[in-house]
């Protein structure tokens, strides 16, 4: 199955949370999710289905893999990866999502959502430590240095992206220079630094691949 390229807010809205798919217009009164429109195609009166506890691990899973703009194959793949690794695996996994390069770019405000910062990596915008990285899910690791290319700093999408920094500053576990369109990885965030992702259950997904 191909990538979702239909209404970013439809998938919100089949979830009925916030993925945050759209930059700032997520934050404002016009998200349908804030209008507290309902599912798609259902009346709004129209009593939910109870879900079975499958049900319940599986929309889990589906709510944090189109947060991420990920596939079924490869967000398996980052699972994979956080069980084989020590800790607590769901801690592991969203710690592992939060480090791939194209959410950083997102959350260094070079990009308005993770949408446009996947964009900008995969069409070789980026460096990490002065190379050239095309590889949306290539993890970053403490002390990475991140920029975008001299003549992508001018992108008037770049400029417009970096306005919410100064409205909202960064992540507590990041740098940003925004003069420069530079940031750095000060330190890897624990899951209870990742705030944002508060009402994400992610032993349920460990639960629904463990089966
Ligand atoms: Fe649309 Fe963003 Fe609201 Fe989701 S959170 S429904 S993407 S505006």
């Amino acid at each position: 199955m191909g990538r979702y390229t239909g209404p970013q807010c439809r998938m919100c809205r089949a979830e009925e949370t916030k993925l945050f798919l759209k930059g700032e217009r997520c934050k404002t009164d016009k998200c349908p999710i804030t209008k507290r429109r309902g599912k798609p195609g259902r009346n709004l009166r129209a009593r939910s289905k109870k879900l079975s506890d499958y049900g319940i691990q599986l929309r889990e899973k589906q709510k944090v893999k189109r947060m991420y703009g990920m596939m079924e194959k490869q967000f398996r793949l980052f699972f994979t990866k956080a069980a084989t690794q020590k800790g607590i695996t769901g801690e592991t996994l969203v710690t592992m999502l939060e480090r791939r390069l194209d959410n950083m770019v997102y959350r260094m405000h070079f990009a308005s959502s993770r949408k446009q910062g996947r964009q900008l990596v995969c069409h070789g915008h980026v460096r990490v430590n002065g190379r050239r990285v095309t590889v949306p899910s290539f993890l970053v690791r403490e002390g990475d240095e991140i920029e975008l290319q001299e003549k992508s700093k001018k992108l008037t999408a770049i400029k417009d992206s970096l306005k919410e920094y100064s409205r909202s500053g960064v992540v507590p576990w990041l740098e940003v220079d925004p003069d420069k369109v530079w940031g750095k990885v000060v330190a890897i965030p624990r899951r209870a630094d990742i705030t944002d992702l508060a009402e994400v259950q992610e032993q349920l997904i460990v639960e629904l691949y463990s089966k």
